[in-house]
């Protein structure tokens, strides 16, 4: 974000209107103006939307309610708060606003100091939620994404794989003999371990669709859009290389003095068919296979 000031899109077709509202908001806001509905979804829908919308009902072509329908049935922009500023004082009227998700609804003529309140109060509101909604999908320890996070991308990629058949790639991973480290060093230095582990391995997971998360306990999950078997190998390996390059000493793995971990690779590159749920079965059972295997290595 360019400012700390939340930014304010106010939508009327009479541009007085807009003044008045924008000079009573522009020492605490960022001001955006639109004087119809086409302009002030397009800004809604631009990589820098607003955080709140004061939303004008009677306008020529496409009103506010009709405004107020699309970017509520959009999901890029469904959670923009809205609050209609109208001099439609009728019940019905503000019922309709209501019901159609706005927050609030003002009529005119106003009280500015009202208003400002209000706008302050739906933003608070507005920052809380997106908090939350942001902390829900994030791992509280290791601050990559979580279980929660990785379970709707995976729901999101099997939609996509099955709209238009592309490659894809997913990775399971799993600490070795993290147990002993735990039982030997205790569960502070354990907890560390998995910080540090999941921090090395953010550095190699850069593309921006690629989904590194953890999958629960010492267990963590690549999901690799886009990547055919051969890339996903290689990503493991850098995963497996990262992690070892951190020289996290443990005197009690079998197969280093150090931390180490083992990766499972599957890809549904020769087998177009394979649903999602059926590569996270493979990449599960290649997971065993590198454990088996002797650990510290890369398996599918
Ligand atoms: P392997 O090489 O076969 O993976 O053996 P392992 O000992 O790593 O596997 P096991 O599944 O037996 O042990 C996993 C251990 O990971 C159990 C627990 O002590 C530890 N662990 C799981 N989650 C956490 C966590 O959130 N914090 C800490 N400190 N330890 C955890
Ligand atoms: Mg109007
Ligand atoms: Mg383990």
């Amino acid at each position: 974000m360019s400012s700390d000031k939340s930014a304010i899109l106010i939508v009327d077709d009479i541009s007085s209107n807009i003044q008045v509202l924008a000079n009573a908001l522009q020492a605490d806001h960022r001001i955006k103006v639109a004087t119809n509905g086409d302009r002030a979804l397009e800004i809604c829908r631009s990589e820098t939307p607003p955080d709140l919308i004061l939303l004008d009902i009677m306008m020529p072509d496409m009103d506010g309610y009709e405004v107020c329908r699309k970017l509520k049935s959009d999901a890029e922009t469904s959670s923009i708060p809205i609050i209609f500023v109208t001099a439609l004082s009728e019940v019905n009227d503000e019922e309709k606003g209501l019901n159609l998700g706005a927050v609030d609804y003002i009529t005119k003529p106003f009280h500015l100091p009202i208003v400002k309140i209000r706008v302050r109060n739906h933003l608070n509101l507005k920052l809380k939620t997106d908090l939350l909604e942001e902390m829900s999908h994030i791992d509280g320890l290791t601050h990559i994404a979580n279980r929660r996070n990785f379970d709707e991308v995976m729901e999101k990629e099997a939609r996509r794989i099955a709209r238009i058949p592309q490659p894809i790639s997913l990775i399971m991973l799993d600490i070795d003999f993290f147990k002993a480290f735990n039982d030997n060093y205790g569960h502070g230095l354990g907890d560390d371990c998995l910080v540090q582990v999941a921090s090395a391995m953010r550095e190699v997971i850069k593309r921006p669709h690629d989904l590194l998360a953890r999958y629960g306990g010492e267990e963590f999950a690549v999901i690799l859009p886009e990547t055919g078997l051969e890339g996903a190998l290689k990503v493991a390996e850098e995963l497996r290389r990262a992690v070892e390059m951190l020289g996290f000493s443990h005197a009690f793995s079998e197969v280093a003095d150090h931390v180490t971990i083992s990766l499972g690779v599957a890809s549904n590159e020769f087998d177009k068919q394979a649903s999602i749920e059926k590569l996270l079965k493979q990449a599960d059972q290649a997971l065993y296979k590198a454990k088996e295997s002797g650990r510290n290595q890369v398996a599918h």
